[in-house]
């Protein structure tokens, strides 16, 4: 680790203590969650790092259907828990066993993922497509908003001088289901796509559907959504997307992958994802 500037290290009791240890730094403190991206990524400014694992924040709540999980929850944590485990069809559970490897799941916390929010990570993805929503607080108050939205800020600016608390998802009658492709099991995905689906009386009642890694942060495909709603889920109508999702989709090149590769790969990552989702919902309903 190169983090050769710090001069202290805190532990903070509450959260209130977190923010006015870090008003006290001017910038030059940091929140230290499980310190994987702290530690990837070290900046030199930093002089003083708060440790915010005793904020009580490490939980996984199920509640009405939903779930409110503490921002510094470890994957690990959430992995194994029972609520996660039936949420959603099981999503988080598929999502959080294909995330990094088994040790670094152990440290690395979901409010983490959340405020370093990678362009190439999966856990955006899965976030957008469920709805998230999150609460955070800074000197003046708390504060909520879906996640979308967050992103849609200057967020880092944001998290300089403020706690997230918890991350809300929504509950959700019909079930999601997430892929990604890499190189190997424990590689960044080339392409991550999370898809949701409602059944009834055999036709599609409502559709999420989210893509990652394009390279860009994972975004929602409004279109796609609209599209699946009415229709009746099975090879025909995966084969009329494949066609779709590879004339709409917008994506481009990084040091991972080609804009024409993933165009290519991206309708059958989709159909594949939509068929698990859609037999994860007849499992549901048998
Ligand atoms: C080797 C490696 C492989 C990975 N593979 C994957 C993968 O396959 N898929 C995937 O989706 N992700 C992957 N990740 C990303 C990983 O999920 C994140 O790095 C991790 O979740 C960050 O959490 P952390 O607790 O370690 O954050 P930290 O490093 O502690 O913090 C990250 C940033 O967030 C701030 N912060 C942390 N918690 C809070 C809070 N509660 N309030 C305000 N600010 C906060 C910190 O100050 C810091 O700026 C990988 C990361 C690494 C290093």
């Amino acid at each position: 680790m190169r983090l050769q500037g710090i001069k202290r290290f805190h532990y903070a009791r509450d959260v209130e203590e977190a923010l006015s240890l870090l008003s006290s730094y001017r910038g030059r403190g940091a929140l230290l969650a499980g310190g994987l991206d702290l530690a990837r990524t070290p900046r030199v400014d930093l002089e003083g790092l708060i440790d915010i694992s005793g904020l009580g924040l490490s939980y996984v709540r199920e509640e009405n259907g939903g779930l409110r999980i503490g921002a510094t929850t470890t994957l690990t944590d959430i992995l194994e828990s029972r609520p996660a485990r039936h949420y959603a069809g099981g999503v988080l559970v598929e999502l959080l066993q294909q995330v990094a490897s088994p040790p670094l799941r152990n440290q690395a916390t979901l409010g983490g993922a959340v405020v370093s929010a990678h362009p190439w990570a999966d856990i955006p993805t899965v976030l957008v497509a469920l709805g998230a929503e999150v609460r955070w607080a800074d000197e003046t108050g708390e504060h909520r908003a879906a996640l979308e939205e967050l992103w849609a800020r200057p967020f880092r600016q944001i998290f300089r001088e403020a706690v997230l608390i918890e991350i809300a998802l929504p509950p959700w009658d019909g079930a999601f289901a997430f892929r990604r492709l890499t190189r190997s099991a424990y590689d960044i995905a080339l392409l991550n796509c999370t898809c949701g689906l409602g059944i009834k009386d055999g036709k599609i009642s409502w559709a999420r559907a989210a893509l990652g890694a394009t390279p860009r942060r994972g975004r929602r495909l409004p279109w796609l959504e609209e599209f699946l709603t009415g229709k009746v889920p099975g090879e025909e109508l995966w084969r009329e997307i494949r066609l779709k999702v590879g004339a709409k989709v917008e994506v481009g090149t990084d040091r991972r992958a080609s804009a024409d590769w993933r165009r290519a790969a991206a309708g059958p990552l989709v159909i594949r994802t939509l068929a698990r989702a859609a037999e994860k919902c007849g499992r549901r309903d048998g």
